[in-house]
């Protein structure tokens, strides 16, 4: 996983680009090249994920793919474009926001968008400086790869150059790209943008190109008396449901989940001030700007359901019936405690093959009073409990808690409920199912310091890990550690 090295590397990257998102017309968006960024440099990249884009390794490797992904070279056949979208922040109208220091660059053959963010102002840059820093693009490259790891739906991200440019926030940072990917961005905050304008006919044409790119079985759906919009509110409901319950089940909290950063196809999308529990503390806020707790972690799956009736509210006159608008969302409220529950239980061991038993939820529900009230890491716990099925051995899961006769009480309630399945099944699934390495906050804080140092090695090696979430990678225990004492003191909030 080396850094690309700047060579005499040919010129064409390989890929033959497309937009379909141009082809919607002026109101969608603004063309635009991005803003020269001086003295580019590579600081983190993702082979593999080149690869799986169609990208020449050795354009990747070139000095031109430097240029071109940090905005100073234009890239032969795309059609850079920020759109224009609105949305609720923190319960509130906003107004309209758009891409304000994003470009869409164009999509590959196999339909994925190519993103610069940190570009460069935008007319929706409203009063940003269009550009991000180098804290808060490591933070995005390295997340989202490790969400994909853990098989959660994301955005992915291609690579990180950054450049001596100051950029103001709280002190003065270094300025940086990060290339990111995904079938689309579109946002919730698409829709609200064109409904509260009633601009009725744009509001259509953005659904119908959804369900055309991404939705097509919404066309005939035997559902909602054969309504596609209803059909793709549905749709939508149902991936967000699965995004929500994988978020709440690895202790995920991403921070910001105002309208305009939930995906249309249910991606986390908009790395900003998100973070993996360390003990589990359910109304744990991880953006230091949220002071109401809006969006604490145990708040995520209701806020979500909020932001689902916001797009519902925008979808309304394209559905027509509010009854057959609410019963579209409705599934949401199934799916997600059935997916929820489906997680939980394979990080208990439990197969999907067995079907649930009386019991369980009692089970589950006394395990997580227990991780409360000993505050106890979340994904130490769980890693501990799958090596304790594998080798029958639970005293590291006793070491972790303080009231140990509830523990053992616990235990032998799990015990109990696990007595008839195979062991070496169970543990085998819960070494899969339960991380050893997330992107804790002072892990990621630790590449983020050597990198503006100029050292990338901490970056790359946690690139690995992360790759890999599952694997033991023996030596490296101190990445899957209790946090230190410092962790509690970093702060991290909007600005980014
Ligand atoms: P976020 O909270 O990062 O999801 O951003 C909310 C809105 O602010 C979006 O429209 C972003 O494009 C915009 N935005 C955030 N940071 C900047 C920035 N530095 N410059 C311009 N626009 C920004
Ligand atoms: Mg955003």
């Amino acid at each position: 996983m080396n850094l690309p090295t700047a060579s005499t590397a040919p010129t064409d990257c390989g890929v033959v680009w497309n937009n379909t998102f141009a082809a919607l017309g002026p109101a969608f968006f603004t063309r635009l090249a991005p803003t020269p960024l001086p003295a580019p440099h590579w600081v983190g990249s993702s082979d593999a994920l080149a690869q799986e884009l169609g990208l020449n390794v050795d354009w990747f490797h070139s000095d031109t793919a430097l240029q071109v992904l940090s905005g100073n070279q234009s890239l032969s056949g795309t059609d850079p474009l920020a759109s224009v979208y609105s949305g609720h922040q923190f319960g509130v109208w906003a107004g309209q926001l758009g891409d304000g220091r994003a470009l869409l660059l164009g999509q590959t053959a196999a339909g994925i968008e190519v993103q610069l963010k940190g570009s460069g102002l935008t007319p929706y840059s409203r009063m940003g400086d269009g550009r991000a820093v180098l804290r808060s693009s490591i933070r995005e490259f390295l997340c989202s790869e490790a969400m994909h790891a853990l098989g959660i739906a994301t955005t992915r991200a291609l690579c990180i150059t950054g450049s001596p440019e100051p950029v103001r926030r709280e002190s003065i940072e270094a300025a940086a790209v990060v290339t990111r990917t995904a079938p689309s961005f579109i946002r919730f905050g698409h829709f609200e943008h064109f409904a509260s304008r009633n601009q009725l006919g744009e509001l259509r044409q953005l659904a119908d190109y959804v369900i055309d790119r991404h939705y097509p079985d919404c066309r005939n759906s035997p559902h909602f008396d054969g309504n596609a919009y209803a059909a793709l509110l549905h749709a939508v409901s149902e991936r967000t449901a699965s995004t929500a319950a994988q978020w709440q089940a690895v202790g995920f909290c991403h921070g910001v989940l105002n309208t305009d950063n939930m995906s249309v196809l249910g991606l986390t999308l908009d790395y900003g001030p998100f973070q993996f529990l360390d003990a589990f503390v359910p109304n744990h806020i991880c953006n230091h700007s949220d002071t109401q707790g809006r969006y604490a972690f145990d708040r995520q799956p209701n806020v979500v359901y909020w932001n689902l009736l916001r797009l519902g509210q925008a979808l309304q006159p394209l559905i027509g019936a509010p009854a057959l608008a609410m019963a579209a969302l409705d599934s949401y409220r199934t799916r997600f405690p059935a997916e929820f529950m489906r997680l939980m239980r394979a990080k208990l061991g439990l197969p999907s093959t067995q079907s649930a038993q009386t019991g369980e939820a009692d089970v589950m529900d006394g395990l997580l009073r227990l991780l409360v009230a000993d505050a106890v890491d979340y994904t130490i716990f769980w890693r501990r409990l799958s090596q304790g099925v594998a080798q029958n051995d639970f005293a590291p899961v006793r070491d972790l808690f303080i009231d140990r006769t509830a523990l053992d009480a616990w235990l032998l309630s799990y015990k109990e409920l696990t007595a008839l399945i195979d062991k070496g099944l169970s543990a085998n699934l819960m070494l899969k199912t339960n991380p050893k390495f997330i992107l804790r906050n002072h892990v990621g804080e630790q590449a983020i310091r050597a990198a503006q140092q100029g050292d990338f090695g901490e970056l790359r090696t946690l690139q690995t890990l992360l790759a890999r979430p599952f694997d033991e990678h023996p030596g490296f225990e101190a990445y899957a550690n209790f946090p230190p004492a410092w962790a509690s003191t970093i702060s991290i909030s909007c600005s980014s």
